[in-house]
């Protein structure tokens, strides 16, 4: 067991931990042809016959990498992948390094006497765990801002998916040119990111505030006591991104409405965990949508509406800058409540429409923005309010 390949193996722990596919094809690609790689002219390419130089194998990984890549980028992807990953990751990390291991230091691994008790079969067994922990992490964290954004409004999911791209490409030039170094660099990202998440923990827990009367713990946006029901006397707004405000609340229906629009229990301030209108508080049992009634959450949001549009006429006369912050403002109060309630996956065609639709209409808010983006607001408005309500009275009909 070489020390480069000591490195090589916990330096590629990070890279399978964010990607399955990008590592293993850049690992087999390197291997394969080395002179394609600046200074690497004297690593010696693996035998013609290694598995993974095999071009179908490296077309196949390549593909599986650009699916990966692009697949990413839609949150219902994500989604429907990100338990899997954390499986597939350390498999494939795995897979790869065996491989690699098979062809390239067989020779070295024969003459180690104690061949039958190689210390690489140990790095490797604790590597893919290392994985297969990194990835947990990694899915938290990934989680952790998809409550924050969850519809994506803000871009954080498209950004930290570009952002974890390039962090495996470049880690990968780092790894094969200062090998120790990105080892490194990438324990102490990992300390500092595992520190920070302790620390947020302990901070929301923080938050909490204990009910007078029976002591239990609540969230600092609960009206009335997830245990106990007795009515809270500190309650705290709710930011925008679902933090806790310092401002305490005055009007307890609007927060209730407030809450409700994040998609809470409108009396502990729990998540709820569907998107079903008609629904009980899995903590509290409240009904949900009861009291406040679906018609004062749809006024309420009516409401929101007639001031974003008219607002949205002033900042229209900034060019270009006035649609998009419309827009994005537009997205986060008026359509993001709706649509919190819908259940996701509308076909294909409304995507492309909607797409469409959006581009037309920035189109002719670079110079006309106090045309366009009220008109913009107001369609897809009515189109969300239209469809939930449709949720709401479907629900009940059957
Ligand atoms: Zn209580
Ligand atoms: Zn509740």
């Amino acid at each position: 067991m070489s020390v480069a390949q000591i490195i090589a193996i916990i330096g590629s722990i990070p890279l399978f931990s964010l990607r399955t596919f990008l590592p293993a094809f850049l690992t087999a690609f390197f291997l394969s042809y080395p002179e394609y790689f600046p200074g690497m002219g004297e690593v010696s390419p693996l035998p013609e016959d290694a598995f993974i130089s095999q071009d179908w194998v490296l077309f196949l990984l390549g593909g599986l990498s650009l699916l990966e890549i692009i697949g990413d980028k839609s949150t219902e992807v994500r989604n429907l992948i990100k338990e899997a990953e954390t499986y597939m990751k350390p498999l494939s990390f795995l897979l790869i390094n065996l491989s690699f291991i098979d062809e390239a230091s067989a020779n070295i691994l024969e003459k180690v006497q104690w061949a039958a008790f190689n210390p690489l079969w140990i790095l490797l067994t604790v590597g893919t765990l290392a994985v297969y922990w990194l990835a947990g992490l990694r899915r938290d964290f990934i989680s952790f801002l998809e409550d924050i954004d969850e519809d994506d409004n803000l871009f954080i999911g498209k950004i930290t998916s570009w952002l974890e791209d390039s962090l495996v490409v470049f880690g990968f030039f780092l790894l094969i040119w200062t090998g120790i170094l990105m080892v490194i660099i990438y324990a102490a990202v990992i300390a500092f990111l595992v520190f920070l998440g302790k620390r947020y923990d302990k901070k929301l827990e923080k938050q909490k505030v204990e009910c007078p009367q029976c002591r239990q713990s609540n969230l600092p946006f609960a009206v009335k006591c997830v245990n106990c029901k007795h009515e809270m006397t500190h309650v705290h707004k709710i930011g925008i991104l679902g933090q806790r405000k310092k401002a305490l609340v005055q009007h307890v229906k609007k927060h209730r409405l407030n809450l409700l629009s994040h998609r809470r229990c409108p009396t502990c301030g729990n998540k709820l965990q569907s998107s079903k209108p008609h629904q009980q508080c899995k903590e509290c049992g409240t009904a949900i949508f009861d009291s406040p009634p679906l018609k004062d959450f749809i006024k309420s949001q009516n409401r929101k509406f007639y001031k974003i549009t008219i607002f949205s006429f002033f900042l229209g006369f900034v060019p270009v800058l006035g649609f998009v912050v419309s827009a994005v403002i537009a997205n986060i109060h008026l359509f993001s409540p709706y649509r919190k309630y819908i259940p996701r996956g509308s076909s294909f065609f409304t995507k492309l429409f909607i797409k469409f639709l959006t581009f037309l209409f920035f189109l002719l808010g670079i110079a006309l923005g106090f045309l366009a983006a009220p008109a913009y607001i107001a369609l897809r408005y009515y189109l969300w309010k239209r469809k939930f309500i449709a949720q709401t009275t479907s629900v009940i009909t059957s």
